[in-house]
């Protein structure tokens, strides 16, 4: 029973060609206008030779042009890679080279940051915002009217290449297939009524997992170039919306908003969250102050197997992040691969039919990644560890590469940071391991503290060592401004690191 987006997509044009399919500031597009711009943007890409079997890249901020550039290019039988805006040039350059895109759309800013690397370019460039970027978007299309030729496509077929955070590493280009898509569609929360505020970067997984399904089922997107409380809870109340996916940063920014009780957010149904470690406080918060439901999900762009926390049926477990998602496989294992007792802690593996086809280029990485069960079946590790209780639902410790190894002990920076958060000033922290001569490695923590608190860091590692078991002491605690996150709002350990290797802060 599997069907393409794009099919889902030409549908609505037939049968609701009025009804809104994207909007941004003043500006919409219905599905009907949708639907030709589609056929204009496939039939140039396949008259430039990228069809079934190509790749478009795009790299730009949020607009309707990038919008129905992705869609365009899966009406083309291509396939999409999003890349981040926020890379270094060299980063872009590698990037554009390894998923092997014949063109990339993007616009002005992107323009200027490529100009380093201006001559490792060869995809042919198209501008999205009529700067001088490359060719401008509306001298390249087709005429009005030119169709593009049908597309037989598979669930196999690649649907994107999304090259992952890179939170841990250099980013991996996950080929995404359009049978992990169409499995993702299938999860019934959105429908056509449904207006779903997009406010994190398109060309990552956590915004396109609710982008969409909102199309999927001819609901309505309502795009943010750039992410703000106060203007994300003003378009919120102007649209009537009834759904927003948000990596926990912007509720936390939200939620610290002096006038949130101030805007009518009565539409919402659901809200959604995912990427990143979400307090369990906050999610209370969420809950009691913005009406509709919380669900967050715990996943990876790889894929395998999902975890979801209906947060609003179980508020006693708000310290997870929830229980499999049906049809997901999730287990965990030791250092061995073996599978560990009940209770224990373990890596988390998973496997469903939501799975990468591999790492783009990368066939070693792609079989360090798998995980094969006694019975055979592949899944995919995810690299973090995890423990189930006992009614089934996923608490995340940590990333391995995070956990921290002290004379012999394990220790999770994830507990160490919830001792440090239970004093009324700290807002936030990052722990992690630096090398000991004595223990081979020992805990350090940033922190960021209250702007109406003051305390010093003595005071703060003398109040989390007190409460904390003796192999788990902090050996340093600083207080900085603020901590480095990827553009997704990730925490960057890695720069925590490599700063406390250079002399601190
Ligand atoms: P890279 O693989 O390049 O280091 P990344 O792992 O951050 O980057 P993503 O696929 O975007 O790239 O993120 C998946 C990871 O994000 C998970 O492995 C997990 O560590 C973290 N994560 C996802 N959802 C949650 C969640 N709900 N709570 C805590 N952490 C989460
Ligand atoms: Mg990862």
């Amino acid at each position: 029973d599997f069907c393409t987006l794009d099919a889902l997509i030409a549908a609505h044009g037939a049968t609701q060609p009025r009804h809104t399919a994207l909007a941004q500031n003043d500006e919409g597009l219905d599905y009907g206008g949708l639907n030709a711009r589609l056929d204009r943007i496939a039939a140039a890409l396949q008259r430039d030779g990228v069809g079934k079997g190509g790749v478009a890249a795009i790299c730009a901020t949020t607009s309707i042009a990038y919008a129905t550039a992705f869609l365009g290019t899966l009406r083309a039988g291509a396939a999409v890679a999003p890349l981040a805006p926020s890379s270094t040039p060299e980063s872009l350059a590698d990037m554009l080279a390894d998923c092997g895109a014949g063109i990339v759309f993007l616009d002005a800013g992107v323009a200027q940051l490529l100009a380093p690397v201006a001559d490792r370019i060869t995809a042919r460039r198209v501008s999205l915002d009529g700067s001088p970027a490359g060719q401008p978007l509306e001298d390249w299309l087709a005429p009005a009217g030119r169709l593009p030729t049908p597309v037989e496509i598979g669930p196999g077929d690649p649907f994107n290449i999304i090259y992952s955070s890179g939170t841990t590493g250099t980013p991996k280009g996950i080929v995404q297939p359009h049978g992990m898509r169409w499995s993702q569609f299938r999860r019934v929360v959105f429908d056509r009524d449904s207006v779903t505020l997009v406010s994190t970067p398109l060309y990552s997984n956590t915004t396109l997992v609710s982008f969409l399904p909102t199309l999927a089922v001819g609901g309505t997107a309502v795009l943010m170039a750039k992410f703000d409380a106060a203007a994300f809870l003003a378009l919120a109340a102007r649209h009537r919306a009834t759904h927003a996916m948000l990596v926990p940063v912007q509720y936390r920014r939200i939620m610290a908003r002096p006038d949130f009780d101030t805007y009518d957010l009565s539409s919402f149904r659901l809200k959604f969250s995912t990427s990143a470690p979400f307090a369990a406080e906050l999610k209370a918060d969420v809950l009691k102050r913005w009406p509709g439901g919380l669900v967050e999900y715990y996943g990876m762009t790889e894929g395998g197997g999902t975890c979801m926390l209906l947060a609003h049926e179980y508020p006693g477990k708000l310290h997870t992040v929830g229980r499999p998602v049906p049809g997901h496989d999730i287990r965990l294992i030791d250092d061995e691969g073996r599978e560990v007792p009940p209770g224990e802690a373990g890596e988390v593996v998973g496997r469903s039919a939501a799975m990468m086809a591999g790492y783009h280029n990368q066939p070693d990485k792609t079989r360090a990644a798998e995980w094969l069960s006694p019975e055979g079946f592949r899944y995919i590790r995810t690299g973090d560890v995890g423990r189930f209780d006992a009614d089934g639902f996923l608490t995340l410790l940590d990333r391995k590469k995070d956990m921290i190894i002290s004379g012999g002990f394990n220790i999770y920076p994830s507990d160490l940071e919830a001792e440090l958060a239970a004093h009324p000033a700290v807002l936030e922290s990052a722990v992690l391991g630096v090398p000991s001569e004595a223990w081979g490695e020992t805990p350090v923590a940033y922190v960021v503290v209250r702007p109406e608190a003051t305390v010093e860091a003595e005071a703060l590692k003398a109040f989390a060592n007190a409460r904390l078991g003796k192999t788990q002491r902090l050996a340093d605690v600083l207080i900085v401004d603020s901590l480095p996150r990827s553009a997704i709002g990730k925490i960057l350990k890695r720069e925590l690191r490599e700063a406390y290797g250079a002399g601190g802060a």
